[in-house]
């Protein structure tokens, strides 16, 4: 049973297909219910076991009834993907940006995913199996060169700090979180020039399914492959 935020389009729609093909059912999570209710439709067309669920990462609320509703019809979690991401605010720089985009990016990509994993973490724990990805972005790393996009780059930035600091203190308990990089994706957020979105997602997927090996835990990959933070 696996949970994906964001998954009505882009990479998180592609990582619950590609999750559904692998046979795991999929709790689709979107802010917009119409929108995810579509987005499952296609996803059982194509022979996927995929319910769509209300989710908003900002939200409490939503995230702590999601939890409920979880608990009380399936009693378990084995996957979280924190795919929910927004404000990749490309023009911008760090001396200048409105520090209201920094807030809104930390609240969607930082603490989106901090509080959607806290909610989730006991429906892993109860059965010592959990793996929990988290999508960042290359961008985060903090030795990364870029200036451009600071709110994005710094919220991405603290997602890898958060990995980080979740993996260490779950070693040993049977759940692995990592942070994985799709690399640059043709989605509403990565624009035309990208590769496809099957192509960003497997590296995701990849993570989400590895085997209980405690060295794979805490790390920062980007197709497959162990990256620097
Ligand atoms: P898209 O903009 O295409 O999709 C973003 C998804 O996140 C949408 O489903 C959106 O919902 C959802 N979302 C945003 N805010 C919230 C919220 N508060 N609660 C729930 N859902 C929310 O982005 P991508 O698919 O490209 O990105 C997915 C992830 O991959 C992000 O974390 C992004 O930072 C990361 N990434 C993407 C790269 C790229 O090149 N595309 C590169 C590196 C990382 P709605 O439809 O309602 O807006």
């Amino acid at each position: 049973m696996a949970l994906v935020s964001g998954a009505n389009r882009g990479l998180g729609f592609e990582i619950s297909r590609q999750l559904a093909a692998e046979g795991v059912t999929v709790l689709m999570g979107a802010r917009r219910p119409l929108a995810g209710e579509k987005a499952a439709r296609q996803l059982r067309r194509e022979g996927g076991t995929v319910i769509s669920v209300p989710l908003d990462v900002t939200s409490t609320e939503s995230v702590r009834e999601l939890a409920a509703r979880i608990e009380g019809e399936y009693g378990r979690l084995d996957i979280l993907i924190n795919n929910a991401g927004a404000y990749f605010d490309v023009d911008n720089q760090a001396s200048s940006v409105d520090l209201g985009l920094v807030r809104q990016a930390l609240e969607t990509n930082l603490l989106g995913a901090w509080q959607l994993s806290e909610a989730m973490l006991p429906l892993m724990q109860r059965h010592g199996y959990g793996r929990i990805v988290n999508v960042s972005s290359g961008c985060g790393a903090i030795d990364s060169d870029g200036t451009s996009c600071p709110a994005y780059r710094v919220s991405k930035a603290a997602l890898n700090s958060h990995t980080r600091m979740l993996a260490a203190e779950l070693a040993g308990s049977g759940i692995l979180v990592n942070a994985v990089c799709p690399g640059w994706v043709a989605t509403d957020m990565g624009g035309h020039g990208g590769r496809p979105v099957a192509e960003g997602a497997s590296g995701i997927v990849w993570a989400a399914m590895l085997p209980s090996r405690p060295a794979l835990n805490g790390l920062f990959f980007r197709d497959k492959q162990r990256i620097d933070w």
